[in-house]
């Protein structure tokens, strides 16, 4: 089974308000241009999603952090429904730097993940090992944990796409091979056919995260398993950007 590609641009903590509206309104042409073949996203700073999501016509436009709280005394954070409210349909949940940098284990993960689909958005959950895990040949261990983790309490997959992300892979412009990611990406496809059901599976699509840019993206998603890529550094070039939406439609 074939699944329409998906690719978003995360513009992580970059750029300002005018880089955003100039990166949004090129996603919103390279969307137009691929419609029906290839749906594109981008994941601005959340100040900007409201200017970003004006001139993102058929882009969409995701947060990169959500609240796992509906709402209350939570100083500095965003619930799911502000997020919505400000131009949102989707959200990043489990971003490798959140894991990382802002503590986010698997418990938030999940409470983040179950906030945002109760609310409507739809989530791109991302997992994926460090170096020291892939060098021990643990990489499917840490992968499938952080996908029990996040996904444990749920009955069904509508709305929630996986992007596999080798923590070693992100902004260093180390890139897994092909064989590499579409190796896990088959693995994370039989976890979620065991967990639920082959046709779910078959129909959830799971992005390549990981220096891809417009020179390797062509080689990546021709895999059988990788339906898209989420995209860090090469997505604040609109040019770059719509090379790699390109590569998805071929
Ligand atoms: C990311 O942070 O999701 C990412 C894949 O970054 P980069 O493309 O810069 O490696």
């Amino acid at each position: 089974m074939k699944r329409r590609p998906l690719v978003i641009g995360n513009w992580k903590m970059n750029g300002d308000r005018g880089a955003a509206v100039r990166l949004a309104a090129a996603a919103a042409d390279v969307a137009a241009a691929l419609s029906g073949v290839v749906d594109v996203g981008i994941s601005p700073p959340a100040v900007w999603l409201e200017r970003a999501a004006a001139v993102a016509g058929s882009a969409r436009v995701l947060a990169q952090t959500s609240s796992e709280h509906t709402g209350g005394a939570h100083t500095g954070e965003l619930s799911c429904a502000m997020l919505s409210e400000a131009g949102a349909t989707g959200t990043l949940v489990g971003h490798s730097e959140r894991r990382q940098f802002n503590g986010e284990d698997d418990a938030v993960v999940a409470s983040k993940l179950r906030e945002a689909r109760e609310s409507g958005l739809e989530v791109v959950l991302c997992v994926g090992e460090s170096l020291e895990a892939r060098d021990a040949g643990a990489t499917l261990d840490v992968v499938e944990g952080q996908l029990e983790g996040a996904l444990a309490a749920l009955d069904q997959l509508a709305g929630i796409v996986i992007a596999y992300e080798p923590v070693w892979a992100i902004g260093t412009g180390r890139t897994a091979t092909p064989e590499q990611a579409q190796e896990v990406h088959a693995a994370v496809r039989s976890w979620l056919a065991r967990r639920f059901g082959e046709a779910a599976a078959a129909a959830t699509r799971i992005l390549y995260g990981g220096s891809v840019k417009g020179s390797n993206a062509a080689a990546l998603l021709s895999c059988a398993d990788i339906d898209g890529a989420l995209v860090g550094g090469a997505s604040l070039d609109a040019a770059e950007f719509a090379a790699i939406c390109r590569a998805a439609a071929a």
